[in-house]
């Protein structure tokens, strides 16, 4: 990660952190925290010391893709202790509620909650938090955008038009909050069957790294859509530790070594 100026002041939780980079995308299911996680665990093997904050309050995924369950503790009643698995520090709305409980919640809690969860969590020195944005350009990831001093955002789509035209809405947003986009990520880039290695472009191919050309971003990287990267992840164990020498483990690592 190159050094990044931060806009605005933060909070003492956020005070020690020097890069905060949130990955984004214009929709759900593209596999946004799965790259989140990854590139997360990426960057720690990289030998930075990293935190990750799931702002994907209503659909937090963070606790079983990084194998951590419990709740945080809280010293003094106001802070929070981060959680902690294979050496990355973590915080989500999912170590707060019941994994089965919705949050049902309106824009401001959502908002609440956010800068809780930067400020008022103890992460302690890092180079780089990042943050797994919450789906799409509503009230949340505007004021994500706006309040936090986010270092730059990191855009995954999958290769077909449709999440690529979700995946342009979001890329907007953070430029008219002049937010870095430090690049995009095609993530199902192809198809690898297991059993024969075949590939077969399941979503097209390609699409995130012409958008990426067309608008003058950097393409940080493709991943395809594999089987063990979900079992992996699902597992809480994700692929980037679980199986470094992985080819897969070793995209998510290059992706890590652009941003
Ligand atoms: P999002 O955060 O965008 O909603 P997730 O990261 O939760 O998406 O991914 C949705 C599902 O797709 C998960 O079950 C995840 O394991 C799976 N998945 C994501 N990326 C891949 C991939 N490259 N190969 C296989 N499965 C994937």
């Amino acid at each position: 990660a190159q050094p990044q100026p931060q806009k605005k002041e933060t909070g003492t939780g956020a005070a020690e952190i020097r890069h905060i980079i949130a990955v984004a995308s214009g929709k759900g299911g593209v596999g946004k925290s799965t790259t989140a996680v990854n590139l997360a665990l990426a960057l720690k093997s990289l030998g930075l010391a990293v935190g990750m904050m799931d702002a994907d309050v209503f659909g937090p995924s963070q606790p079983r893709m990084m194998g951590i369950s419990g709740r945080p503790a809280s010293d003094d009643g106001k802070t929070l202790e981060p959680m902690e698995n294979f050496g990355v520090k973590s915080m989500s709305m999912g170590f707060l509620v019941a994994e089965d409980q919705p949050v049902v919640w309106r824009g401001p809690m959502v908002m609440g909650a956010l800068q809780q969860m930067l400020n008022d969590v103890n992460w302690g020195p890092l180079d780089v938090l990042v943050v797994d944005m919450p789906p799409g350009t509503g009230d949340a990831q505007l004021s994500m955008s706006q309040n936090v001093p986010l270092a730059g955002a990191v855009i995954v789509s999958t290769p077909q038009d449709i999440a690529l035209l979700d995946a342009r809405k979001g890329l907007n947003m953070f430029k008219k909050v002049d937010v870095p986009v430090l690049g995009l990520i095609e993530n199902m880039s192809y198809f690898l069957c297991p059993k024969c290695g075949e590939q077969s472009d399941i979503f097209g191919h390609g699409g995130a790294r012409d958008e990426a050309e067309r608008i003058g971003a950097d393409f940080l990287g493709e991943i395809p859509l594999h089987m063990d990267i979900r079992t992996t992840s699902d597992g809480g164990n994700p692929i980037v530790v679980s199986d470094p020498e992985s080819a897969h483990a070793k995209a998510y690592m290059a992706i890590a070594e652009k941003v």
